[in-house]
């Protein structure tokens, strides 16, 4: 605040206002308090955030500044405000001026949140004019990251520019006094967007739509539904039939599909919840929560052989109108394309799944999937970041330079960076086809159209077969800009360093299925040291043959035939994998295996699990990444004792012993995840020794498994470790962008001695 101050005098102060301050019911706060304190002066929005030029008495400028700081609108999130003392002006009132449209802005843009308590009571409420509507919204809530095209974040610049408001509706926009003054997507049933429910040759619109949407529901058809971020396939989540169809037409066999209950109650009818998952699920950014399922009247086929199931509360109003039952609600795709969010793409490509449409006409500028996370020693722990969290940034140790991290493979998530700032973007998808790296260039525009962002350099996975990486050596040579390969397991790390703003030295844990090592076989079960780059790679697992590339990793039989031959260990026909393997398939793998023809080397945790899980007979082979593993811990039966780690050989003959013995497999699953457990804590109280490091840092898709992640942390815990895991970005390759975007970041200021 500015120190001069002067009794009985006017002072004029020129503010500038920065953190997520726009669309956020932020001008009509400070009119409402510059007209309670009886300052002149004018708000406005311009690319950096809000700026206010505010005159009165020196009391009041302070009382002012002080109920800005302190009592801002609920979304509204400062990040700073700036404050200069200005020559005062003879004025009479206090005004909301246009936008200014200004370079290299550092405004925030607010995520997706959801429709508030004020508007839902509206909205149930049959004598208000927006009873029944679906696009009911105010300042304190509703879409904005999926509709803004552009900052300064105004209605010309979202994709609300071609509804005209009414006279009611601007009457509403223009009243300090309303709860929608200024609010940009603000709408009604006469101007604003409109659903329409699309059946063969039939069409409704209005409450029509939404009936009939219940009567398509209820008969147990599929029903493609435009939402927030793009398209929902949901269908009656309690009837077999309906979900089977509904995996059958979307390629999906296996899979788990997220539902979407009306309320806590219902969702407590089919899961477990605790106080934590309450919250999260509750949360104004409406994840899908994963949790414990509870044996119920849900359909089988939703979430197979697995011990959770993700659950959502609904979020936009229209959710709120087509609930009366749990639905599913999985991302409108077919297999491995983007989510689709125009109403014609969704007509053609959605067409051989669903068998009606509820489509609207507000255009949705940026898909994003809805966000999925898990709660963990009673915090959350995300899987996915997307909707409700992007695009906030996180924030960074230590100012960095403009850099594009496009991210792994599967998962795919890019990072744009901006003084102390990382944007993630919204989750993109495995990026295995042109449909998804055209996604990830339009998020990319996207993203550096809101923040300004020019990138001065690039960096990428050193996987020369991905896509990210080939399209990130083509961009750096287009843009004349350096490109920074980073090892994909080191990126893991870095995440979580970043995240946890960590300076010091840390023992890394990087244990996931596939990354490209240094030495061009596929890494998996990393320990480093970090501190100097590039991380020491002090430990890693044994390397075992991965015969023939992904036929491997699809098929876990033949991995475990694989490790069994490399261990020494015949194969012997009591054993599952030798039983699911034809014989000639036997035959062609030994021969492959003893010539080393196609085979490579991997160190991967994530394949030892898919082993494990082939040879005590639970999964021979996969139709997602992860479903062997996932499918091992459903079973698992708690466990303190550890089989023998001394070589994976000495690990896989006493599995094998045990599947000979006929063990029951839900123990021989138990053992097995403690003992990765106690292995991490040996190799950890050996560094300890070493190198004199208390720290532990678990990152990696392969702690995406609860009941290793949580013996894990209580072990370590319990050997007085501190122990960090992921909170705001994920452990799987979603979050491998941050990583690479920090290590890029200190390569490029010099701060590593690079070896
Ligand atoms: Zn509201
Ligand atoms: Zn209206
Ligand atoms: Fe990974």
């Amino acid at each position: 605040m500015p120190e001069k101050t002067a009794v009985g005098e006017n002072l004029r102060w020129r503010l500038l206002v920065c953190g997520v301050v726009q669309g956020v019911g932020f001008r009509p706060q400070v009119y409402r308090l510059a007209q309670h304190h009886h300052l002149t002066g004018f708000v406005g929005n311009n690319s950096s955030g809000v700026f206010i030029e505010i005159q009165g008495a020196a009391a009041d400028l302070a009382m002012f500044l002080h109920e800005l700081e302190y009592e801002p609108p609920p979304l509204a999130h400062i990040e700073s405000i700036e404050t200069h003392e200005i020559t005062v002006q003879d004025e009479a009132d206090f005004t909301i001026v246009d936008s200014e449209a200004q370079i290299a802005g550092h405004t925030l843009i607010s995520p997706d949140l959801c429709v508030c308590d004020d508007c839902l009571r509206e909205m149930t409420d049959p004598h208000n004019r927006r009873y029944r509507y679906p696009f009911i919204n105010c300042t304190n809530c509703g879409t904005r990251f999926t509709i803004i095209k552009d900052a300064p974040y105004d209605r010309p610049l979202t994709t609300m520019a071609q509804f005209h408001m009414c006279d009611n509706c601007a009457a509403e926009y223009h009243d300090a006094g309303d709860r929608r003054f200024h609010a940009q997507p603000n709408a009604c049933p006469d101007c604003g967007p409109q659903i329409t429910f699309i059946k063969g040759k039939m069409w409704f619109s209005g409450d029509a739509a939404i009936e009939r949407t219940f009567a398509s529901l209820q008969a147990g058809e599929i029903v493609a539904v435009k939402g927030v971020g793009g398209f929902h396939l949901a269908c009656d989540a309690q009837n077999d039939a309906a979900v089977e169809a509904l995996r059958l037409r979307k390629g999906r066999p296996d899979k788990p599909l997220a539902i979407m209950v009306s309320d806590l109650m219902m969702a407590k009818s089919v899961v477990h919840i605790n106080d934590a998952e309450k919250n999260l699920l509750q949360s104004r950014e409406r994840p899908i929560v994963l949790l414990r399922k509870k044996s119920n009247s849900l359909s089988s086929a939703i979430a197979p052989n697995n011990s959770s199931i993700g659950v959502m509360l609904p979020y936009a109003p229209l959710h709120y109108l087509i609930l009366d039952r749990p639905l599913v609600m999985t991302s409108g795709n077919s297999s491995s394309e983007p989510i689709v969010k125009e109403n014609q793409t969704a007509l053609e490509q959605l067409a051989h799944i669903a068998d009606a449409f509820l489509l609207h006409d507000r255009d949705i500028h940026a898909h994003c999937d809805d966000s999925v996370l898990r709660v963990v020693h009673g915090a959350p722990y995300p899987l996915r970041r997307s909707r409700g969290y992007v695009p906030l940034p996180i924030l960074l140790p230590s100012d960095t330079p403009p850099i594009l991290a496009v991210g792994g493979e599967l998962k795919n998530t890019f990072c744009l960076t901006r003084d102390r700032q990382a944007f993630m973007s919204q989750h993109i998808g495995d990026m295995q086809n042109l449909e998804t790296l055209q996604a990830f260039e339009r998020a990319y525009q996207h993203l550096c159209a809101l923040f300004h962002i020019e990138p001065q350099a690039v960096t990428c996975d050193k996987h020369p077969h991905y896509l990210s990486t080939q399209w990130a050596e083509r961009f750096a040579i287009a843009q004349h800009i350096p490109l920074v390969k980073v090892q994909h397991h080191r990126a893991h790390i870095a995440s979580l360093i970043a995240e946890h703003q960590l300076n010091e030295p840390v023992i890394g844990f990087s244990y996931d299925g596939t990354g490209y090592g240094d030495d061009g076989s596929i890494w998996g079960g990393e320990v480093f040291i970090t501190g100097s780059y590039p991380y020491k790679r002090i430990y890693h697992l044994p390397y075992m043959p991965l015969p023939g590339g992904d036929a491997a990793i699809k098929n876990p039989y033949r991995l475990a035939l694989a490790y069994l031959w490399a261990s020494a260990i015949p194969w012997d026909m009591s054993l599952p994998p030798c039983q699911h393997a034809k014989e000639t398939e036997r035959r062609v793998l030994k021969q492959q295996l003893e010539r080393n023809l196609n085979v490579i080397q991997t160190s991967s945790m994530g394949r030892l699990f898919d082993v494990i899980a082939a040879l005590i007979g639970v999964r021979e082979t996969i139709s997602y990444e992860g479903q062997a593993a996932i499918e091992m811990e459903a079973i698992a039966c708690a466990a303190d004792d550890s089989y023998p780690f001394d070589s994976i050989g000495v690990l896989l003959e006493a599995v094998v012993r045990d599947v000979r013995n006929k063990r029951p497999i839900a123990e021989i699953a138990g053992l097995f995840h403690s003992t990765i457990a106690s292995h991490i804590v040996t190799t950890a109280c050996t560094l300890r020794q070493q190198f004199d490091l208390s720290r532990v840092a678990l990152s990696g898709g392969v702690f995406q498994n609860m009941t290793l992640l949580r013996q894990t942390i209580e072990r370590l815990e319990a050997s007085h470790f501190d122990v960090f895991i992921h909170r705001q970005v994920p452990c799987n390759d979603g979050g491998l962008a941050l990583g690479q975007a920090v290590i890029a970041s200190h390569l490029l200021k010099g701060d590593y001695l690079c070896v």
